[in-house]
């Protein structure tokens, strides 16, 4: 069956929804998809805001009968595929899509870690005597085990952490739990299903399981589709990378102590291991290079402290061994033990070849880690020599017009299909780029207050209905103080509030402004014209001074390239292609995207930041825009918003 003509003018979807608007856009990207699962190979393909890439990619998944992973960027679009997306399909098209969702193991209740703590001295501190109960009945009734699904229990509420499972907790087969365990049931209702629901963490922290020996956490499969695939190199460097905190080292001394609990023998002498990877820990990680803005810094061989590391190292098989040796052995001991061993390994690789090693001193949890400076070869080996059918896709794929540099990331070094599909909104009329030349670099000490003034000449044209985006925290903070005081309109800060209420608060006033940085970025959708005018200070250059990013750089530049033409240009470009998204987000939709960064207009290099960018009218003068924003303001509110 074609899959462009379910999605076409004479299709059942266009029979059975009566608002429904065949898109070319869309039905060209679901034959592309439909050829791929159907040949096999690599998919790149770009698809404009609006194209309804869901849909395109789900129905041929859904008609090749193979089993497919589907992983998202996002658990709320996991949520809103099998919550909406996938029952729309199956009722209007008549077809039985046998499709599971699987979330990280984090997202899901884990019954033994529930009984340590209800038997736990801890269970009467009012932090967690307060969610018990919720918790203990919605146990009783969930099939799911699925946090998303207690709306009692926020998100952030200190119970969780002690209940839900995870890949260094959980026991699998061996467990008295196993067959109830709610794991387990996904687990099988994934290896039933032809289509997987994933996300990307997941996904990358399966694939770096497959090579250990560990169980994997997901199915085989014969196919996988990446959606927001602009994120996947970033998710494989974590994922292929390794980090110790100190909170999983707290992590793992609190759960040794509850795996000994009503042990009183092993109990005193094992008061003593704890204690000693504590102090270890503190002292190793009081001992690292440390930096002024408290980001990451490289650890060089010379700057690890190798006495510190060492009696850490010990302490560390101290406690493996003893849990080892517990008599008679039981499962949750040896699982600590495991885990031990794991963290020394992590801390053992510090120096691997490939990787680059760096530090984090401060902060709520200090961190060591490496990653991997180049994923390309990682992803070659684990991902497209063993998977049949790869397709990526994002509305922000291309740089300057082509896939060059996304192939170059993701280690695709033969030919692929390619597919860029048009965005079906008319940006030339629906927006404009304001790219004013006459505001200061913005790296020189004069940028802050030109900017300040040019946003209060913006927001005052569109009336508010503004987000201010910053690339940092601190110029977000400058400008959400000296802007923010100047307002007539309600004004709202990154941080204030969790990101959905500040959102919704944001709609709701229909004239608000916010401030946000890089968070806000992507993933969220404001449609209608509460917002109108997206204001971004600077390029988004990634932080030259980060450990990975400087040793790629340093990597093209010993290979003969320009690392900052080659890598940092069009990871910006990416980056500011996903900022300008979240302006127009339906055909009615209108605004403006003002850039007060003049590097966009008088540097060289900023014409692959325009040739990047929707095919909006580009101005510089502020009467150019204003018609534009005041048509703008006067389009309907819409009801929905969301973030991901
Ligand atoms: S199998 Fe793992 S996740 Fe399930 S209850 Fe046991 S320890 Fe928890």
């Amino acid at each position: 069956m074609d899959a462009g003509h379910l999605l076409g003018p004479n299709g059942p979807l266009a029979r059975g929804i009566a608002s429904y608007e065949h898109r070319p856009g869309q039905i060209r990207m679901a034959r592309a998809v439909q050829d791929v699962l159907q040949h096999d190979g690599v998919l790149l393909l770009e698809a404009g805001t609006g194209t309804g890439k869901t849909w395109a990619y789900l129905i041929p998944a859904a008609l090749s009968g193979r089993r497919v992973l589907v992983s998202t960027g996002t658990r709320a679009l996991q949520d809103q595929i099998m919550g909406k997306d996938l029952p729309a399909l199956k009722s209007h098209l008549g077809i039985d899509i046998n499709a599971a969702c699987v979330k990280g193991l984090s997202n899901y209740l884990c019954r033994r870690r529930f009984q340590e703590l209800s038997r736990s001295a801890d269970a009467t501190q009012p932090r967690f005597a307060r969610s018990l109960p919720a918790l203990r009945n919605w146990i009783e009734s969930t099939q799911s085990g699925d946090r998303a699904d207690l709306a009692s229990i926020a998100e952030e509420d200190p119970i969780w952490s002690r209940v839900v499972s995870g890949s260094d907790t959980r026991i699998g087969s061996r467990c008295d739990f196993y067959d109830d365990c709610f794991v387990t049931r996904v687990r099988r209702r994934a290896d039933d299903a032809q289509l997987v629901i994933v996300n990307h963490h997941l996904f990358f922290a399966d694939l770096a399981l497959r090579d250990t020996g560990f169980a994997s956490v997901l199915p085989d499969y014969d196919a996988v589709i990446f959606d927001e695939a602009h994120q996947i190199e970033d998710t494989a460097t974590l994922f292929f990378g390794s980090r110790v905190s100190t909170a999983m080292l707290d992590k793992l001394v609190r759960d040794a102590r509850a795996a000994l609990r009503g042990e009183r023998g092993e109990k005193k002498q094992a008061t003593r291991l704890f204690d000693a990877v504590l102090q270890r820990s503190s002292n190793f990680f009081s001992a690292l290079p440390g930096s002024a803005n408290g980001g990451r810094v490289p650890l060089p061989p010379e700057a690890i402290p190798e006495g510190a590391l060492f009696a850490l190292d010990n302490a560390l098989a101290e406690l493996a061994a003893s849990f080892r040796n517990v008599r008679p052995p039981r499962e949750n001991a040896l699982q600590i033990a495991r885990r031990a061993d794991q963290l020394r390994d992590a801390l053992g690789s510090l120096e691997a070849p490939g990787q680059v090693s760096w530090a984090q001193a401060t902060g709520r949890s200090p961190a060591v880690g490496s990653s991997p400076i180049d994923v390309g070869p990682l992803l070659r080996e684990r991902l497209h020599e063993r998977v049949p059918c790869v397709v990526f896709t994002s509305a922000t794929l291309t740089t300057g017009g082509d896939f060059r540099f996304v192939k170059h990331r993701l280690g695709i070094d033969r030919e692929v299909s390619e597919e860029l599909v048009e965005s079906p909104f008319r940006y030339e009329e629906q927006a404009a780029l304001y790219a004013p030349q006459h505001l200061p670099d913005p790296r020189a000490s004069d940028f802050p207050d030109a900017a300040v003034k040019e946003i209060l000449e913006l927001i005052q044209m569109s009336e508010g209905g503004a987000f201010v985006l910053s690339t940092s925290l601190r110029m977000m903070r400058i400008l959400a103080k000296r802007v923010g005081e100047q307002l007539d309109y309600e004004w709202f800060v990154q941080g204030d509030a969790p990101k959905q209420t500040l959102l919704d608060r944001f709609r709701d006033q229909g004239n608000a402004v916010l401030f946000a940085t890089a968070s806000f970025w992507e993933g969220v959708d404001v449609p209608g014209s509460a917002l109108r005018l997206v204001i971004i200070d600077k390029l988004p250059f990634d932080v030259p001074s980060d450990p990975v990013i400087a040793a790629r750089c340093e990597r093209l530049d010993e290979a003969g390239e320009s690392s900052f033409m080659r890598y940092l240009v069009p990871a910006a470009a990416l980056s500011l292609k996903q900022g300008f998204g979240r302006l127009i987000r339906t055909r009615r939709d209108r605004g403006v995207v003002a850039i007060l960064d003049s590097r966009i207009r008088r540097k060289g290099y900023g014409k692959v930041f325009l040739r990047s960018l929707p095919p909006a009218r580009v101005c510089d003068n502020l009467d150019e825009i204003r018609e534009l924003l005041i048509s703008a303001s006067q389009h309907p509110n819409m009801s929905s918003v969301s973030a991901s």
